[in-house]
């Protein structure tokens, strides 16, 4: 097995991380959270040769999900996760574009829900399956344990938090999602994030104000 890699590609006008994790040496990978710009992620993958066999996603806002469907359709491959949760929230993703001025955007139906606990992988590399609500209800953060990686969406920022006030948002319970299920995992832990820049969950145990 090769190593764990990530690109990032931004997409939508919110400029939302949408990541092509993949395998150094086979160049087979996933991509999480295909929001938007499915043009640009799908120059992405060609460019570097990167075959992508699953869509996952972390929850059902438009800049994660809004593209969902349309990559589907170009790839051939399911549409993984979040949690059922976001069910509402991915049938109305058409409105959420509307509102929010994304033209294109399509209400997402996964091939398949996640729960806690569950596993996802692509060749060897497996990812436990975290439900972290609070920013959106059905809010998954996907950890491979191997790698000291999470890609934790938008429950957890380089400095700051997910907002929680939008439909199905609690704060209470995005703090409670972050102290005790991914700062746990330990401080060495890498992560990408939804927005900006990833980090280290030691600096944000240690100086994130929302944490302190
Ligand atoms: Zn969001
Ligand atoms: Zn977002």
């Amino acid at each position: 097995m090769g190593q764990l890699n990530a690109g990032i590609v931004p997409v939508t006008p919110f400029q939302q991380n949408c990541t092509i994790l993949f395998d150094m040496d086979d160049k087979h990978g996933v991509v999480v959270d295909p929001g938007g710009d499915i043009d640009k992620v799908l120059a992405v993958l060609k460019d570097n040769a990167i075959s992508a066999g699953a869509i996952w996603i972390t929850h059902g806002h438009i800049d994660h999900a809004g593209g969902a469907m349309e990559l589907k359709e170009a790839l051939g491959v399911d549409i993984i996760g979040p949690h059922e949760a976001d069910k509402s929230l991915l049938d109305n993703l058409e409105n959420q574009g509307r509102r929010y001025g994304i033209a294109g955007a399509r209400n997402c139906v996964p091939d398949r829900f996640l729960t806690e606990g569950e596993t996802v992988s692509f060749g060897s590399h497996v990812f436990e399956v975290l439900h972290c609500p609070g920013h959106a209800p059905g809010h998954v953060v996907y950890y491979n344990r191997a790698a000291k990686f999470a890609h934790v969406g938008d429950v957890l920022f380089r400095g700051s938090v997910g907002r929680t006030d939008l439909p199905g948002g609690d704060h209470a319970a995005l703090i409670a999602s972050i102290k005790d299920k991914l700062l746990p995992l330990g401080d060495d832990i890498g992560f990408i994030c939804g927005h900006g820049p990833g980090g280290r969950f030691g600096e944000e145990r240690r100086t994130n104000p929302f944490l302190t």
